[in-house]
C-alpha cells in the first residue's frame, strides 16, 4: 500500500482488509453492540489485549475504523481517530492532552471556532498565547517552562497566512513539544504535516476530504514522530502501551469514549465515498482558485487578494516549496466596501454560504458573519477588513466562474 500512489491507495484500500462478500467498499455497520462467542474475547476487547475488536459504537465501528485507516494512509501516520466534527477532534486534543497550569502556544491566525475554544481552555486554567506564527522566532519567544504544545493551521482561514511550518517543527523537536497541525485547508492531497515534524494532524473531514458538503466529520492522526513516553500528561493506565500509541489511546479513551463526539457509520461511509476523488477535486479547485486570484488581482474594483499561489503573497515561497497546490481558499477585498452586498448578490454561480472545500464555489462576506462575534478588535488584529470576502473555489468550469465575477464586479467599478 505504501508504495502505491495517493489515489490508488484511497480507492483500493478497503479491499486489502477483506470486506465481507468481496464488497469493494466497506459496508455501513449500524450495530451499536458487538457480541462474541467466547467471553474471553469480550474481556480482551475491553482490556485492549484483543486488537482491532469492537465493543460499543461510541468508540468506533468497522466502518469508522475503515475511514480511520484511509486517513492514516493519506497522512502517512501510525493511527487515526475519527470524530463527529473537526471541532470535536480539536477539542479532544486540547482537553485530553493539556491540564490546568499548562501553556499552549497557537498561531494568531486560526479558524474562528478554534479561537473561541481557546477562551474555554482559559476558563479551565490552561494558558493560551497567540502569536504571529509566520515567524518561528515569535513562537520561540512565547515558550515558557510550562509550554506543552504548539498549534498552527497550514493555511489560515480567511487570511491565508502560512506559518513557518518547518521552523516551528524544528523548534518543537528541540524542545520536546507536541506539534499539532490543522491540515484542513490543504488536506493530505496537497501537504502531509508529518514532513515538517508534526506530532498530530487534524483534518475536518467535512471540508475537502468529503467534498460534497453532505456529512460532518473530523480526524486526528498521529504521525508517529512524537515520543509520548516523555510527555508528562499521559495517564498511568496508558503508559503500558508502546510510546507511539499512548497519545491516541488517551485521546480515544478520554476524548471519544468519555466525551462521546463519535462519528456515525453512515457519515463515515459518506465521507469515505467523497474521499475517493480527493486528489482530483483538490487539483481542479486549486486551478480555479489560482485563475480567479489572478483575474481578481488585476481588476480595478479589487484591492488586496490573499492567495498563496500568487507571487504577491508573503508566503508564496513556502507554498511553492511545501504544497502541491495553493488550495481552494482565497480571500479578497473590494476597494469600495459599500458595494459588497450588491456585488455578492449579482454573482450567479457561487453559493452565498459558509463552508469550505465543496465541489461548488462558495462565497461569504467575512466581517458580518464568521468573524462577527469576534468583534472589531480581533478582526483588526487578524487583518480582516469590512470589505473582505472569502471564496472557496469549486470544480466548476474556470471560464464560467471568471465570466460571472466579471459581470458582478462591474457594479463596483
Ligand atoms: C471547518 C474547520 C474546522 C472545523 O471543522 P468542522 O468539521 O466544521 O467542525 C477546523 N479547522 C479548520 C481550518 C476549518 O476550516
Amino acid at each position: 500500500m505504501d508504495k502505491q500512489g495517493f489515489t490508488t491507495g484511497i480507492v483500493h484500500g478497503d479491499r486489502t482488509v477483506g470486506v465481507e462478500h468481496g464488497g469493494v467498499r466497506q459496508a455501513i455497520h449500524t450495530s451499536v453492540q458487538y457480541g462474541f462467542e467466547r467471553v474471553e474475547d469480550l474481556i480482551g476487547v475491553f482490556q485492549g489485549t484483543k486488537k482491532g475488536g469492537f465493543n460499543y459504537a461510541r468508540q468506533g465501528t468497522p466502518t469508522t475504523a475503515s475511514l480511520e485507516r484511509k486517513i492514516t494512509s493519506l497522512e502517512a501516520g501510525v493511527g487515526t481517530i475519527c470524530f463527529s466534527t473537526g471541532m470535536a477532534g480539536i477539542s479532544a486534543i486540547f482537553l485530553t492532552l493539556l491540564r490546568a497550569g499548562d501553556h499552549l502556544v497557537s498561531s494568531r491566525y486560526v479558524f474562528g471556532n478554534t479561537n473561541s475554544l481557546f477562551g474555554t481552555l482559559r476558563t479551565l486554567g490552561i494558558e493560551v498565547t497567540m502569536v504571529d506564527a509566520t515567524s518561528a522566532d515569535n513562537v520561540a519567544n512565547a515558550l515558557k517552562p510550562n509550554t506543552r504544545m504548539v498549534f498552527v493551521e497550514t493555511i489560515a482561514n480567511p487570511g491565508t497566512q502560512i506559518p513557518d511550518l518547518e521552523g516551528i517543527g524544528v523548534l518543537c523537536g528541540e524542545r520536546g513539544l507536541a506539534y499539532v497541525v490543522d491540515n484542513t485547508i490543504t488536506s493530505p492531497a496537497l501537504f502531509q504535516p508529518k514532513t515538517v515534524g508534526a506530532s498530530l494532524v487534524v483534518n475536518s473531514l467535512t471540508k475537502t476530504i468529503a467534498g460534497h458538503g453532505a456529512a460532518l466529520g473530523g480526524a486526528v492522526t498521529d504521525t508517529g514522530r512524537f515520543d509520548w513516553s516523555a510527555y508528562p500528561n499521559i495517564a498511568d493506565d496508558y503508559r503500558k502501551s508502546p510510546s507511539k500509541e499512548q497519545g491516541l489511546l488517551q485521546i480515544r479513551k478520554k476524548g471519544l469514549r468519555d466525551m462521546g463526539a463519535s462519528l456515525s457509520s453512515e457519515q463515515a461511509h459518506s465521507i469515505a465515498m467523497g474521499a475517493e476523488t480527493l486528489a482530483l477535486r483538490v487539483a481542479r479547485c486549486s486551478e480555479n482558485a489560482l485563475a480567479l486570484a489572478q483575474f481578481l488581482e488585476q481588476h480595478e474594483a479589487v484591492g488586496r487578494v490573499f492567495y498563496p499561489g500568487l507571487e504577491s503573497h508573503p508566503q508564496y515561497g513556502i507554498a511553492q516549496s511545501l504544497f502541491r497546490g495553493a488550495s481552494w481558499l482565497l480571500s479578497f477585498e473590494l476597494r469600495n466596501a459599500d458595494r459588497m452586498i450588491d456585488v455578492v448578490n449579482a454573482l450567479q454561480l457561487p453559493v452565498k454560504a459558509t463552508g469550505l472545500g465543496d465541489t461548488r464555489t462558495l462565497i461569504i462576506p467575512i466581517a458580518p458573519t464568521i468573524f462577527f462575534e469576534a468583534g472589531p478588535e480581533v478582526r483588526k488584529s487578524m487583518g480582516i477588513s469590512d470589505g473582505m470576502l472569502r471564496l472557496s473555489a469549486g470544480i466548476e468550469d474556470t471560464d464560467d466562474l471568471i465570466a460571472d465575477f466579471e459581470q458582478a464586479l462591474k457594479l463596483a467599478v
